[in-house]
């Protein structure tokens, strides 16, 4: 494969490769093919990672804004350019199809680096007048900051990581998943082709373990992580002990709320964005989707017939509109929830197979007459399984929408438009959509409320999270003291 990177590390503004770490194998899960080998990051890469990164912040934060972002803009022209060639890694790296690649990550990774890269320039502190004395506010860097990513957006994620993070003056060490080793390498790579200094943008592969090095070290000011609620518990406590400021993009079981009066196809979008696109491997899926019971059946026959158009197949032909889950690990975890929604009583009515072949395709998957308490209601399947649940009041639902540990987000499709204001208001979600589902443009903060994080992605209340204020006092006349 031509657009590969050519090594396993990106350190110090240079490709790195140190065979001593533990290899990983890159699968495509189109065919079960290896495609790559990257190493897991030694000790010694680590702490070359983070003294470079530390080395390379000081000056890196001197400069202008207005210097910062234009880098950080001509970055995301390249990764317009090259935009085929990354859409294919994408899909190499994920199995997600071409279809989808081609439009939402490498795309979505340059939108981060021109909407962060334009408001570079515009970063301020404040002036607060206190009589003749007054106070202003410097917006600082934080210095060293550490990405840890996901494996179902791995362009995506190193970008709305490394664009606020770079915007706002700090280095970052960015360890993709071990799944998805490749994308964050043609990141680094181009941003460094774009005129980043040497240091700022450095990728580290590994496991768990190397996560929880990065996280730990004395030279890392900030973490922001991008995964299950689980890891984020762990990854949060370790950033506590060395007071470090955290972002935790987690987990979901988002609820989609359809009344009676919505317009039936376009909700059938909806829940069909919000449990298939990317085979279901989105956090913030609507993947409880309540019915209200006047439309269900109406709803469950016409979304049978939409699923049947699917064009299930090789993620490289354009016309392939749904691919493979990203491993045999999570496809292996779908099907175990299908089981566990047969046995606990719901009624399968489209899909629940696995697609026979080397690659890992699941059919996707309806279940309807689903009820609160089965654990295909409860849990987080990241796979392409949605629950269908039956509602007659509003009140009702709400409660049950509600009834969560996660509040990532949540859906209404309705044409009454007091209602749908009152729903969205209601809901425990950071994210919310109405007659829509799962938009995530970087204009928009992107986050949890609840166990789904801590903190927002995108937009410029990313800014918050990636710089501090220094308050600095002037008095103006002399200065009293009681002795
Ligand atoms: P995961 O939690 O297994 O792993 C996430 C990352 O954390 C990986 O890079 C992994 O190597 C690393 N990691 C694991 N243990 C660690 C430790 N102790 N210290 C430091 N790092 C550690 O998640 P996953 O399976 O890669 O991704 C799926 C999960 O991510 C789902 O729960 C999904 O909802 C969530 N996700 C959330 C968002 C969001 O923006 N909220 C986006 C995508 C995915």
């Amino acid at each position: 494969m031509q657009t590969q990177p050519t090594a396993s590390h990106f350190i110090n503004g240079a490709y790195v490769e140190d065979t001593n770490g533990t290899p990983i194998d890159v699968i495509y899960p189109a065919t079960g093919e290896k495609i790559a080998t990257v190493y897991a990051a030694t000790a010694e890469i680590i702490d070359q990672a983070l003294s470079a990164a530390r080395a390379a912040q000081a000056a890196w934060g001197a400069m202008t804004g207005t210097e910062r972002g234009r880098i950080l803009r001509r970055a995301a022209d390249i990764m317009r350019e090259r935009n085929h060639d990354l859409s294919v890694l994408e899909t190499y790296d994920t199995g997600k199809p071409y279809q989808e690649t081609s439009v939402a990550d490498a795309t979505s990774g340059a939108d981060a680096l021109e909407y962060f890269g334009g408001i570079a320039a515009g970063l301020t502190g404040e002036h607060i007048q206190l009589g003749e004395d007054w106070v202003y506010t410097r917006r600082e860097p934080l210095g060293v900051c550490v990405g840890i990513g996901a494996w179902n957006y791995p362009t995506q994620i190193a970008c709305w990581k490394g664009a606020p993070a770079l915007a706002c003056g700090n280095s970052i060490v960015f360890k993709p998943s071990e799944t998805t080793p490749l994308c964050a390498l043609k990141v680094a790579e181009i941003l460094h082709e774009a005129g980043l200094p040497a240091g700022l943008y450095n990728v580290v592969q590994g496991m768990g373990e190397v996560g929880a090095a990065l996280v730990t070290d004395p030279r890392v000011d900030k973490v922001s992580l991008t995964g299950s609620v689980p890891t984020g518990r762990k990854v949060y406590a370790a950033a506590a002990e060395g007071i470090k400021h955290v972002t935790m993009e987690l987990g979901g079981k988002s609820p989609m709320i359809v009344f009676e009066d919505a317009d039936i196809e376009n909700a059938i979008s909806g829940a069909i964005l919000g449990n298939f696109y990317s085979s279901g491997q989105v956090c913030s899926n609507g993947t409880r989707v309540f019915v209200h019971t006047d439309i269900k059946e109406a709803f469950l026959s016409r979304l049978a017939e939409r699923l049947g158009t699917a064009v299930i197949g090789d993620p490289m032909d354009p016309a392939t509109s749904f691919g493979p889950m990203v491993s045999k690990r999570q496809l292996d975890i779908a099907l175990g929830y299908i089981e566990k929604g047969k046995a606990e009583g719901a009624r399968l009515v489209y899909g629940g197979n696995e697609i026979e072949g080397d690659g890992f395709y699941l059919q996707p998957t309806v279940f309807a007459d689903v009820t609160d308490d089965m654990s295909i209601a409860r849990e987080e399947i990241f796979g392409p399984v949605m629950s269908v649940l039956d509602f007659t009041d509003e009140d009702d639902v709400m409660a049950r929408a509600n009834d969560t540990e996660f509040g990532l987000a949540a859906g209404v499709f309705t044409r009454d438009l007091a209602r749908a204001h009152r729903v969205a208001a209601k809901f425990e979600a950071g994210t919310c959509y109405i007659n829509t589902y799962n938009d995530a443009p970087v204009e928009a903060p992107f986050g949890g409320m609840k166990n789904s994080g801590v903190g927002r992605e995108n937009s410029k209340a990313a800014i918050e999270h990636y710089s501090q204020l220094k308050s600095v006092y002037v008095r103006m006349g002399d200065l009293e003291a009681p002795f």
